[in-house]
This record gives C-alpha cells, structure tokens and sequence, in this order.
C-alpha cells in the first residue's frame, strides 16, 4: 500500500503488478476524470483468462485512445488537464467494471490491478474535492446495439427513465449525480434530459444520445446500457461530491477509426466544457489570467490571417492566448515555425504571450 501511495504522488505514472504496468494514471488538475475500464490490448501469460460462464471479455475497441484524446481536448481548451485512469489489460484478464470476484475470476495479480485501479479513481476524487469541491467522473464504454446514439448511464434504467418528471424526482438520491441535483436545486428531470442535460450538450455537438430532450428515454425493448460498478461506487450516490456518468459510444463513424474517435473526443470536449460550466461553475471557475499592462510587440509571435506563428529563429516554448475578458483560451507548447489556426475561435481581440518574450501580441481574428 505504501509503495501505491507513492506511486500515486508522481503526475503521471503506469501502476505495476509486479514490474508490469496493467493501470495507467494521469494526475490532473482540473475536476474531471476520464475512465477507460474496457480498452485495453495487454495479455500476458502471467495472468489467466477470465472463463467464469458470466464474464464478458469482449474490448471496447479504441475508449482508452478516446480518454487520452479528450484529456488532450479539454487540456488544449482550458490550459488544465484532467485525471485519467485506464485499464492496460485486456477485459479477458481484467474486467475493471465489475466487482472484485467477477473483474479478476479468481487471479491474484488481477485482483491486485482491479485494487491499484479503484484506488486510483479514489485519489482523484479525493483531490478534486479537496481542491475544488465537486466534479465529475466519466466512465467510458464503447456498446454495439443497433441504435447509433449515445447511452448515457446515470444509475436510472430504461423504465425508470419513461417515467414521468415527477416519478424520477424521486429517483435523483439513487442515481450517480445525486450530489448535482442536491447542490443545484433544479429538478432532476431536468438535469437528466432537459435543456442544459448532457444529452443536450452532446446534440449541440452533433452527437446523439439518451436520455436527452429529443430522445428522452429508450423505448421499451431497446438495449441500453445503465451505468455498471464504477458508476455506482465512484459517483455521488452514496457520497461525496463527485458526480458520473457512464458514456456509452456506438461504433460506426465514431470509433471505426483512430481519426473519427479524434473528431469525437473534440465534440465530447466542447459538451464536457458546456456542462460542467453550467453545473460545476464554482469548481471549474473562470481561469482569469493576470497580464501585463503594457502590450508591447513580442518579437518572436507574430499574428498571420490564420491566427499566430511562433519564429523560426526562436526556441520552442509555450504559449498562451486570452481573450478580452481575461479567460485563457489556449495554451500549448509550440515549435519554431510552427503556427496556431484561431479559426474555431470566436471573432474579437485576442493577446499571446510566449513564455521566452517579456512582451505581449495583440491580434485580431
Ligand atoms: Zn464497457
């Protein structure tokens, strides 16, 4: 246990059965974490495979490329990174979504991965309520039922999700954002599948998903997946001010290749941002960055039409960029040469600043 601890204090460390890394851990600084339970590729001889006649030990094909893409998304958007804990193993030596029994099926090593994995999610909750009061777990999962649209897992099942806004108010203390509907005082209804839901978020980003305001439950008969062990036992339901949601992501055009679950980790970084704005405002804050008075001519940014360029004459550096209210909208290390587009950006006046320049670059897109 000391030894987990101490691994646990380094930023970003692959924790080891044995001299093996079977969990992947990324400390964070943001109130977010990112779980990929069912991802992994590692077989090694040295552990068995899962035979119990319930284990499932299919993969949920490229969600541990998916964490590390929107932990890069939502870092590039907000200059702060969030917590990442995946599972290196294949679900045919290790289930990390199920309990003890199940997840290992009687494999000692197995058993010590499934340990180090919960841990680690224990210590990221712990510090993000520590530092930031509240925040929220995502638990991702890739299904394939016939419907292309997110699952998305709060603890409620399909039927209790047809259930009127006034029957499921009553089911808010049994679901993984407990803490949210107690915190905001808005109607769980509401938060689950009413403007401003994830589900909400997730349409405006082209992504599908239920429940949400256009698809506000699954019809009876449809597969949907709830929220399984790491939902119930990480989220708010039975404690704490960590929220989670189990998002479960269909296959076609979104995880058939490294390319699209690129392009999906940046739609789900835009609708992470957008909820946890709405819901999370005093543990995500408004990142108000000072700057100097005086906005001088940095002599190695320049503004293109594009956006900024760094010199080539230059040393590679960070950079980074706020917009007129202070609220840091990039930041990124840069190459000599190398040019940063602003075009997603909205329209007004923007200052950069590069970590070797005293001075600061005014520019306009
Ligand atoms: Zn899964």
């Amino acid at each position: 246990m000391r030894a987990l601890l101490l691994a646990l204090l380094l930023s970003s460390v692959s924790l080891c059965v044995g001299a093996q890394p079977f969990v992947e851990f990324q400390r964070g600084d943001f109130p977010l974490i990112l779980s990929a339970p069912h991802g992994g590729y590692l077989t090694p001889d040295s552990l068995a495979d899962r035979t119990c006649a319930a284990c499932v030990t299919v993969r949920d094909t490229r969600t541990q490329e998916w964490a590390r893409f929107l932990a890069d998304d939502i870092e590039q958007r907000t200059a702060r990174r969030p917590w990442v804990v995946i599972n290196l193993l294949a679900r045919v030596k290790l289930d990390a979504n199920r309990d003890v029994a199940e997840a290992a099926d009687g494999d000692p090593r197995a058993a010590e991965a499934w340990q180090i994995y919960h841990a680690a999610l224990e210590e990221a909750s712990a510090e993000i309520m520590q530092r930031f009061g509240s925040g929220l777990l995502l638990d991702l999962h890739g299904h394939g039922h016939s419907i292309e649209r997110f699952e998305l897992g709060y603890l409620l099942s399909a039927s209790q999700l047809r259930e009127s806004d006034a029957a499921m108010e009553m089911r808010a203390g049994l679901s993984s954002i407990r803490a949210l509907h107690s915190r905001s005082g808005v109607p769980f209804g509401s938060i689950v599948r009413g403007p401003d839901s994830f589900g909400d978020a997730l349409f405006r980003e082209g992504i599908s998903s239920t429940p949400s305001p256009a698809d506000p439950a699954p019809l009876s008969g449809q597969a949907f997946f709830s929220g399984g062990y790491i939902t119930a036992r990480h989220g708010s339901r039975d404690g704490g001010e960590v929220d989670a949601i189990q998002l479960e992501a269909h296959y076609p055009g979104i995880r058939d290749s490294d390319l699209h679950v690129a392009e999906l980790a940046s739609r789900v970084g835009g609708a992470v941002l957008a909820f946890l704005e709405r819901w999370y405002p005093s543990a995500v804050g408004t990142d108000i960055v000072p700057w100097p008075d005086e906005a001088g001519s940095a002599s190695c940014l320049t503004a293109t039409p594009a956006g900024i360029r760094l010199h080539e004459t230059c040393l590679a550096g960070r950079v980074e960029v706020v917009d007129m209210l202070g609220r840091r909208v990039m930041a990124i290390r840069m190459a000599p040469g190398e040019e940063w587009m602003a075009s997603s950006r909205a329209r007004g006046l923007y200052l950069a600043r590069f970590e070797h320049d005293s001075a600061v670059l005014r520019f306009f897109r």
